[in-house]
């Protein structure tokens, strides 16, 4: 049995600790405990217990199902579980957010790691067998990522203002009240503060953006694997998240007090300011 899980911006995955996969096995009604033992070389361990080191030692954790696919598998937790390495419990949150798959994330066990280090699971209730893995990673600044974000191809500023065009000329009339400007806002929806990496995911047809490194903060905050645009909520892969050249234009163009611009129609804006009706 093996799982394939969906990639986690925030870790490089670099080496698996144990030669097979931990299984928690399905308990219906009773109380389950599954152990893991793994060692760390002293190079390793030396690595670990360097606070300027991003090396980690991360469980994960997911669903067994052989009817279904092992490949991006989302990192999911019994619940409730209790994760003892070395004696000591891992208060890690591995929970994420109720109800939205993909939004737990691993536990980090490198404070109490050591050379030869014994790893329990207790869990209750389960409806479905998990499977366990221990891993060597490399912690992903969030930086780091935005600089990935910014190397990644731009969205010109023609690709957008012929967008504005095409959503205002369509041909369906619904839209016929679309065929007025529009209010595009400056400020970051997740920081509410004026954005300097304006970015959306190639996938989104909105025109407004988000501010990628407060949103890259947002989600480390959570280190969960699946990104959320916070606009529409559509799921987000990272490299799909692209540079906005039409909106950083005009946040260049506009002092900072400038919180929004109208658009119109043609594609061409104005900024408007507080006091203005
Ligand atoms: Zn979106």
């Amino acid at each position: 049995p093996w799982l394939f899980f969906r990639e986690n911006p925030f870790y490089t995955l670099k080496k698996l600790l144990t030669p097979t996969a931990g299984i928690l096995p399905r308990v219906d009604y009773s109380r389950g405990d599954s152990f893991l033992h793994f060692e760390l070389s002293p190079g390793e361990l030396s690595s670990l217990r360097n606070p300027h080191n991003a090396l980690r030692v991360v469980l994960y954790c997911g669903v067994y199902d052989k009817t279904k696919s092992s490949k991006n598998v989302n990192i999911e937790f019994p619940h409730p579980v209790d994760i003892t390495l070395n004696g000591v419990k891992i208060k890690d949150n591995v929970k994420g957010i109720k109800n939205k798959p993909g939004t737990a994330k691993p536990a980090d066990l490198t404070p109490n790691v050591r050379a030869s280090n014994h790893l329990e699971i207790a869990y209750t209730q389960t409806k479905t067998d998990y499977l366990i893995f221990c891993y060597l990673a490399e912690r992903v600044s969030a930086p780091k990522i935005l600089q990935k974000v910014l190397e990644a191809p731009k969205t010109p500023k023609e690709s957008t203002i012929s967008q504005i065009i095409g959503q205002n000329s369509s041909s369906n009339d619904d839209d016929e009240l679309l065929a007025t400007s529009t209010i595009l806002s400056l400020k970051c929806p997740v920081s509410f503060v004026r954005m300097k990496y304006p970015v959306k995911s190639i996938n989104c047809q909105h025109l407004n953006c988000f501010d990628a490194l407060q949103y890259i903060y947002l989600q480390e905050q959570l280190t969960s694997s699946l990104w959320f645009c916070p606009i529409c909520n559509s799921t987000i892969n990272v490299g799909d998240l692209s540079l906005n050249e039409y909106v950083m234009n005009i946040l260049k163009s506009t002092p900072d007090e400038c919180e929004s611009v109208e658009i119109e129609v043609d594609g061409n804006w104005h900024p408007l300011y507080e006091n203005d009706d």
